[in-house]
């Protein structure tokens, strides 16, 4: 039975892929999908990649039509930078709850009290908050971008586990939004001296968005594309993952000869997990939920985005 029903699922997936392929070339799209989406749309994708490399591709795509396979504020910056494409979502409820836990007036308020301080924004914000912002990052450049900052003082939002790590990294004087990953921040320490234990000969590696005495404990902490080069080309054979379990799907990819183990089992963003490849095939049928975002917003928020992808 239920052998039966993984054919049927496999051959309900071959003509959804089949139908994407003839979308896309009607449409002249490109599929974005982030490395936490589902395997079977990270299998459709023309890039996958983390917040900083889908951004950059964005910018510089030819298509006519983005489809970008992950939460709303990703597709909110594809459509920033290329604001004559029309940018596509598989569903727009696909949130992010760290992006919601900071907003333009909060930060206006901050950014107030502290009139000499530039700010750093994460890119998993909204658009309006990063209409605020100085310059953004991801956690791909976060440390090089505060770096390039000739200022006194830093207001990071909204993330604090990645602020404390880069405020660790620079030495720079950061006044931290309270901000988290709901996702990321439920790795505790306990569970990574469990999985230390049961996987002795393995190497921890991390995302920053984690707690801090959890990344205290890693071989190695960096962005999702980081982890992915660090296994990569790394001589060991076993690792324990402190990231979202999507990045699964290239870890395998990348070294099918290595075995990774995922540090928790809550290692799931619900909100990523919105996107099914049915979807991305609906969004291009019917060529909505379109992005949109004001011009004023964008044009401002914009200038935050472009710094940082000068940032060298
Ligand atoms: S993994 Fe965390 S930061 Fe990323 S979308 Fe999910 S909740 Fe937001």
């Amino acid at each position: 039975m239920e052998a039966l029903a993984l054919e049927r699922r496999a051959e309900q997936n071959r003509e959804l892929r089949e139908r994407l392929l003839q979308l896309k070339k009607e449409r002249n799209a490109i599929i974005l999908a982030h490395y936490y989406q589902r395997d079977e749309i990270q299998e459709v994708a023309d890039f996958r990649g983390d917040s900083f490399l889908l951004a950059q591709k964005a910018a510089e795509t030819d298509a006519d039509v983005i489809v970008f396979c992950g939460v709303h504020f990703m597709g909110e910056s594809a459509k920033i930078l290329a604001p004559n494409k029309i940018v596509l979502v598989p569903d727009e409820r696909a949130g992010c709850p760290m992006a919601d836990m900071v907003n333009p007036a909060g930060l206006r308020e901050l950014k107030a009290k502290h009139p000499n301080a530039k700010v750093v924004t994460y890119i998993n914000s909204s658009a309006d908050v990063k209409a605020e912002t100085d310059i953004c990052c991801t956690s791909s450049n976060a440390v090089k971008v505060v770096n390039s900052i000739d200022a006194e003082e830093i207001i990071w939002c909204p993330d604090k586990n990645l602020g404390h790590w880069v405020q660790q990294q620079t030495g720079k004087k950061m006044i931290i939004w309270e901000g988290y990953c709901n996702t990321h921040d439920m790795l505790t320490l306990k569970d990574v001296v469990e999985m230390r234990a049961k996987y002795p000969n393995a190497q921890f590696v991390v995302h920053p968005e984690c707690r801090p005495e959890v990344v205290a404990m890693a071989d190695y902490v960096g962005s999702t594309t980081g982890i992915l080069k660090y296994c990569r080309e790394s001589d060991c054979k076993e690792f324990i993952v402190g990231t979202e379990d999507g990045t699964g799907y290239q870890l395998r990819l990348d070294s099918p000869d290595k075995t990774f183990h995922f540090a928790s089992k809550y290692l799931v963003c619900p909100n990523m997990k919105v996107n099914n490849l049915k979807k991305v095939v609906r969004c291009l049928e019917t060529m909505q939920p379109q992005i949109y975002v004001p011009e004023d917003v964008a044009d401002k928020a914009r200038l935050s985005l472009m710094r940082m992808l000068q940032v060298k």
